[in-house]
């Protein structure tokens, strides 16, 4: 080999490699993949993020040869299998969300929202319209805002009213013909259905405007209503939180986009349509913004959402919306009286609770999440949405047994009472953990990602 290489990329010294055995090796490798956590190792309430349980079947079916060894460059006629997948994936979002048509090109929510934005700026233009604005409600989750703005929009923020919904009089006041829709989630992020959805709706169509709806909590609605049957224009839907693929620590994502009749014209292309019983990718689309990503998205994501569908069925994706809101509300009616719950008596699919009491004693949201570690589990998203004071977001998902609530609960109970008994023993925590508190703005602004060797 070393005859083949011109001597100036050669190596003076051979490389420090390690040299180990196989069972080194092995315990390394099998070591390292127990320091991440995941669903499949316990708890994960990690609110608005949906870590549900993704069942395996999903894994399987993505790595059947045919769909693997498929390439987007190949002709359509040899495509034919997983066009259909995804021409029927689209039909089953339909049908669950009550939309007229559906990309399957975003790679994630916030790439979604993006889409919609685009698709209401080529609508607004297609019309002569010039609108400048985005109303969203302060409870937004942070990707909300910053999709419109990336768009070009400006972005008005309206305040929640005391029962943590969108305010419909302030709405009509903001509202005007320069906003070119309202971006509004639904359930929100409070855990709270917006009931004033049909209002709020008419308030945006009458101006003019159109209603952008972020659908990451779509799991609460699974099988019992549709944004598209409540005025939505546009809907974004996470595959990998309601759909169950597997996410976290950045892995692929996709975040389908939903639209009415009269905006389709918008969507990227190319669409799967049918001709003549093939499946076929139809560029004709003059009004549409175009592509937002190569080849047909994430595909691998796709084929996991269609099988966690079809295993379900009607019934079964029904009953996954069910006791996605039973075992919230379970856990919030468990810790009402320990944890302050600032918004709604009864929630959906999740619930805020905000340590402001616990605070006042010198233990804050982030103490009780880092103590959380300590007994094994996810921390809950903590400080957002920001309108909720020592904020912890706590999603269980349908997937938990009544056993791993009934533990977790447990946890939090005695949490609240350590925090009254010996709130001192909150500090330097947690300690089970690999690494303690990072400096998370350096972790995350100068990230450490080369392995030195000793
Ligand atoms: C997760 C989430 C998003 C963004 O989705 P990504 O796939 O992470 O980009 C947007 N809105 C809400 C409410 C979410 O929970």
């Amino acid at each position: 080999m070393t005859q083949l290489l011109p001597q100036n990329l050669l190596r003076e010294n051979p490389a420090r490699l390690p040299e180990v055995a196989e069972i080194d090796v092995v315990r390394h490798f099998t070591r390292l993949s127990q320091l991440n956590y995941c669903v499949d190792t316990n708890f994960y309430p990690l609110g608005s993020c949906t870590m549900k349980y993704n069942p395996k079947v999903n894994e399987d079916a993505t790595r059947l040869d045919g769909f693997t060894k498929v390439h987007p460059y190949q002709p359509v006629e040899q495509c034919q299998g997983v066009l259909e997948l995804l021409y029927h994936l689209e039909q089953m979002l339909k049908d669950i969300s009550g939309m007229c048509a559906f990309t399957l090109q975003p790679a994630a929510g916030a790439h979604g929202e993006l889409t919609g934005m685009l698709i209401i700026r080529a609508f607004m233009d297609n019309k002569g319209e010039k609108r400048n604005t985005i109303v969203i409600p302060d409870s937004a989750h942070g990707t909300n805002p910053a999709s419109a703005a990336l768009c070009g929009y400006a972005v008005e923020s309206i305040k929640s009213n005391a029962g943590g919904l969108v305010d419909t009089e302030k709405l009509k006041a903001s509202f005007t013909r320069d906003t070119a829709a309202i971006m509004i989630t639904n359930p929100n992020t409070l855990g709270l259905f917006e009931k004033d959805i049909l209002e709020i709706c008419k308030i945006a169509h009458d101006a003019g405007g159109l209603v952008y709806c972020d659908g990451a909590n779509m799991n609460a609605l699974l099988g019992i209503a549709r944004p598209g049957d409540m005025g939505v224009d546009i809907l974004h839907l996470n595959l990998h939180k309601t759909f169950s693929t597997p996410h976290g620590g950045g892995g692929p994502g996709a975040g389908p986009i939903g639209v009415t009749d009269e905006l389709k014209r918008f969507l990227p292309a190319p669409r799967i349509e049918i001709e003549q019983g093939k499946y076929t990718l139809q560029y004709n689309y003059p009004d549409s913004i175009g592509r937002v990503r190569a080849f047909y998205g994430h595909v691998g994501m796709m084929i996991r959402a269609y099988t966690y569908l079809l295993s379900l069925g009607k019934e079964g994706v029904q009953r996954a919306g069910e006791f996605a809101v039973l075992n919230a509300n379970y856990l919030r009616h468990k810790l009402k009286g320990h944890y302050d719950i600032p918004y709604g008596t009864t929630c959906m699919h999740e619930f805020v609770i905000s340590a402001k009491k616990q605070k006042k004693m010198g233990v804050s949201a982030l103490d009780i999440a880092k103590k959380l570690l300590d007994y094994g589990y996810h921390a809950p998203t903590i400080y957002f949405p920001l309108i909720v004071e020592e904020a912890l977001m706590i999603e269980p998902t349908e997937t938990e047994s009544r056993e791993t609530l009934d533990a977790f609960v447990a946890a939090m109970l005695q949490i609240a009472a350590d925090v009254e008994q010996r709130p001192e023993s909150f500090r330097g925590l947690p300690q089970a953990t690999p690494i303690g508190r990072p400096d998370e703005v350096k972790a995350a602004r100068e990230p450490k990602l080369k392995w030195e060797f000793k």
